[in-house]
């Protein structure tokens, strides 16, 4: 899921300035999930800002507000208060930030800060395990990716300062690579350890990104 936290209230309220019509969004999935945009926190954020003197006129939690044309809906549904709101301010990941800024002319503030793609270790835990290269090469490296994992992005390691299993940028995270030479072992697959692989291609997805998934079923049909 995308991992977001919430800015500083201070910092929230510094982007409305004299604004004073607002209008909340948050978001059913990732942000719900992270306690940064859902129901409880957008509840939260309403009684913050009416405590602070601004006038709260709509609040919605949108089912994924990544989905530009649900926001639409969504406003199309409240169109009196969206006509009338100065701000949305918007708690989600910077992809639904960004739906919101489709679907109004209006002032549009992030609530958070989007901070990567992470996997849950438990309730409210999260670790960055990829990072959207776009040319997944984990079979090669036990599944456990060098490019996001090792905090050098070395894709043929160790690097040399791997200090007790530890990466020697940040103690507190073992050694991508260790991590790397252990799950091939067990695998009984040593001998990729030792293979130098070959640059990765780093273009593999141009930026900003686009898919258009239609055409993959228009290649089947066509087979
Ligand atoms: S190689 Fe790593 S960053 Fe690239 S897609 Fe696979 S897991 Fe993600
Ligand atoms: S110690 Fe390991 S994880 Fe850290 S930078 Fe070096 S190879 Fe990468």
């Amino acid at each position: 899921m995308i991992i977001s936290q919430q800015k500083p209230f201070e910092e929230i309220l510094e982007a409305l300035g004299d604004q004073e019509k607002v209008y909340l969004v948050g978001c059913g999935e990732c942000a719900t999930m992270t306690e940064s945009g859902g129901e409880n926190e957008i509840a939260d954020m309403k009684t913050r800002l009416e405590a602070a003197g601004k006038t709260v006129l709509g609040n919605d939690v949108a089912h994924a507000t990544c989905h530009e044309l649900d926001m639409k809906r969504i406003f199309r549904q409240s169109k009196d208060a969206a006509k009338e709101t100065d701000a949305f301010i918007v708690f989600s990941c910077g992809a639904g930030t960004q739906s919101v800024r489709e679907a109004t002319d209006k002032h549009v503030i992030p609530g958070t800060n989007t901070l990567f793609l992470g996997n849950v270790k438990r309730n409210l835990q999260y670790e960055e395990k990829c990072s959207l290269c776009g040319e997944c090469v984990l079979d090669e490296y036990g599944s456990i990716c060098p490019v996001t994992r090792c905090a050098k992005g070395i894709l043929n390691g160790p690097c040399g300062g791997t200090n007790n299993g530890q990466c020697e940028v940040d103690p507190d995270k073992p050694c991508a690579w260790v991590l790397i030479h252990n799950q091939l072992k067990k695998e009984d697959r040593i001998d990729q350890f030792m293979k130098i692989q070959g640059p990765k291609r780093w273009n593999a997805v141009e930026r900003p990104g686009r898919l258009d998934a239609r055409d993959k079923d228009e290649e089947k049909g066509a087979a």
